[in-house]
């Protein structure tokens, strides 16, 4: 059941309208990472949630972000009014001023219609709680880029608010992860091949002139871990069989087979 209280969540005053301002704010309304989103994506996770504990936290969450829709949605309508009848407000948004009437509308900054393209939901508690950290981490650091081009005292103030409960709600669903108290590595039931899961590639070779290195780390040095040595290269110089017989050794199990050729095919085969 949801329910409306004529307050927002937090005040929201600003001084001088900036319709230009109000445009990029359409970014947090109805973009890829904004307030609809993150809404949508939180309550129909939880929707589909069989876990009741999670499942609360998940309404809750998403519930907020309804609350921070609103929010965002006004400021930007405060900063966009000024596009109804001012012809040099209207051209920081021709959308907006001329078929919306200077009001808001459920599009990004650059005008792009909101999309559940934008929801991540596999149904699948572990995963859908790494998506919205990820959604989050996205939404703080646009914020984080609105508040640095910002100069109105009160926007930035709403928009300060709006970043930290990101972070409150990274957190929360960092917490809920590390609960569910699986390896982080298990993903679904299916165990991955042991002979290829920790075969790192050294795909990316050699130093480019911009200074790009080829570099060791963590991810491809370490316990276990096989680094194999730009793997391509001796495919891109054999024939069609050896590169069946390579993939073959690599996998570690059968492919259909390639008609033997016995022209090096290196431009065609990568
Ligand atoms: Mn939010
Ligand atoms: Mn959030």
């Amino acid at each position: 059941m949801y329910h409306h209280v004529k307050a927002l969540m937090y005040t929201v005053r600003i001084g001088q309208p900036d319709p230009q301002f109000g445009n990029m704010l359409l970014e947090q309304f109805g973009g890829a990472n904004g307030e609809l989103a993150a809404a949508m994506q939180y309550s129909i996770q939880g929707l589909n949630c069989t876990d009741p504990a999670r499942k609360d936290m998940l309404m809750d969450i998403g519930t907020e972000e309804l609350s921070h829709l609103e929010i965002i949605g006004t400021l930007a309508r405060m900063h966009l009014k000024p596009t109804r009848k001012n012809r040099t407000a209207a051209e920081a948004d021709p959308l907006i001023a001329i078929a919306g009437g200077g009001g808001v509308a459920l599009c990004n900054s650059q005008g792009a219609p909101w999309t559940a393209d934008y929801l991540k939901i596999t149904g699948e508690l572990d995963v859908d709680l790494r998506s919205d950290i990820a959604a989050e981490a996205r939404a703080k650091i646009v914020y984080e880029r609105l508040i640095n081009f910002c100069d109105d005292a009160g926007t930035k103030d709403a928009l300060q608010f709006l970043m930290t409960r990101e972070i409150t709600h990274l957190k929360a669903f960092m917490a809920a992860l590390e609960s569910l108290g699986k390896d982080p590595l298990q993903i679904g039931s299916i165990p991955p091949s042991p002979e290829i899961v920790n075969q790192y590639f050294n795909d990316s070779t050699g130093e480019g002139e911009d200074g790009d290195i080829d570099t060791r780390g963590p991810w491809n040095e370490g316990e276990g871990i096989k680094f194999v040595e730009a793997p391509s290269t001796p495919i891109a110089e054999a024939t069609e069989e050896e590169v069946r017989q390579e993939i073959q050794h690599t996998v570690g199990r059968g492919h259909r087979s390639v008609a033997s050729q016995t022209e090096p095919r290196s431009k065609r085969i990568r």
